[in-house]
């Protein structure tokens, strides 16, 4: 209003009030307009926003649904292979094997023969299973190398002395070693051992520490070079963490070892001390036969399972 009545002006324009009348009216309607185009916009955008929170929620319905759905088929699948497992393990023959289906349990004992070597072999003869030894040297155990061959399981390589400091000193003594072995095996059986097993396995880095270097670099394409297959391990049946393990701890550990396998290559030992490894047996035979294993010997052929 100061701008148009200057100071000292009796008589004000009646054109002013004219003009402010009109921006008075114009800018009122300007705003009522604004405001009515506001409502709208907000009437619209909270009805798009109660459609989109319905369409929300009816969604969040339907993926509940999915997951309950989702779960109800997982128990449903569950409870059917359980079911057929347990028709297989009742009646073997409605599921003939077939070398597709076959899955092969290769048990194999190290560190003998010892006393207990000839327990095994009794029982493997009475339930038609062979098995795989990976013998040490020892004269007066021919006749144990001999029985191990006749009944047609395999006589295997593990080193004539298995004795750390002597075999892991160079590649020379080791060679040396198997030599020895070889020789012993041979005149005891007539047959020349093919298959192999390191000592602590071909990863073992006890033999690091007696060369002072990494010597199964060496050995392992020596052993190769001169026609050895070399197998270690893929189920430990935990009867060398102590000198006389408990039976259930081996019976245990080979059954869990083995229950994702398709190929067990089961580690066990017939040394003098082992004697519940025998006692294991025939739980342990059981229990692979549950589940649904077929035992098999290793040779030359088998698919190897190395540490490297
Ligand atoms: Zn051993």
């Amino acid at each position: 209003m100061k701008l148009y009545v200057k100071k000292g002006q009796r008589k004000t324009n009646p054109f002013v009030f004219v003009f402010l009348a009109i921006v008075f009216i114009g800018s009122t309607s300007f705003l009522a307009a604004k405001t009515i185009n506001k409502m709208d916009e907000f009437n619209q955008t909270k009805s798009e926003l109660e459609v989109l929170e319905d369409e929300k929620s009816h969604l969040e319905t339907s993926s509940k649904d999915f997951t309950i759905k989702e779960e109800e088929l997982q128990k449903q699948v569950i409870d059917l292979e359980q079911r057929l497992q347990q028709i297989k393990r009742e009646n073997p023959e409605v599921e003939p094997v077939t070398e597709d289906n076959k899955k092969y349990a290769y048990l194999t004992f190290d560190d003998g023969p010892s006393k207990n070597t000839p327990k095994i072999l009794d029982f493997l003869k009475a339930n038609h299973i062979k098995a795989t030894f990976f013998v040490i040297g020892d004269a007066s155990q021919t006749a144990t190398y001999k029985r191990i061959v006749e009944e047609g399981h395999t006589l295997a390589v593990h080193t004539n002395t298995h004795k750390y400091s002597d075999i892991y000193k160079n590649v020379d003594s080791f060679m040396k070693d198997i030599e020895r072995l070889d020789q012993l095996l041979e005149e005891s059986t007539g047959i020349k051992p093919n298959v192999m097993r390191f000592p602590g396995g071909s990863n073992n880095t006890i033999a690091k520490r007696y060369a002072g270097f990494d010597i199964m670099e060496q050995i392992i394409p020596k052993m190769k070079q001169q026609g050895f297959v070399y197998f270690d391990w893929n189920v430990d049946s935990g009867d060398a963490s102590k000198s006389t393990q408990d039976k259930q701890v081996i019976v245990d550990s080979v059954l869990n070892g083995a229950k994702s396998k398709e190929q067990a290559i089961i580690l066990m030992h017939d040394a003098a001390a082992k004697t519940t490894t025998v006692e294991a047996l025939p739980e342990i035979v059981e229990g692979l036969r549950k589940q649904g294993f077929v035992f098999e010997k290793l040779t030359a052929e088998t698919e190897t399972i190395h540490f490297r």
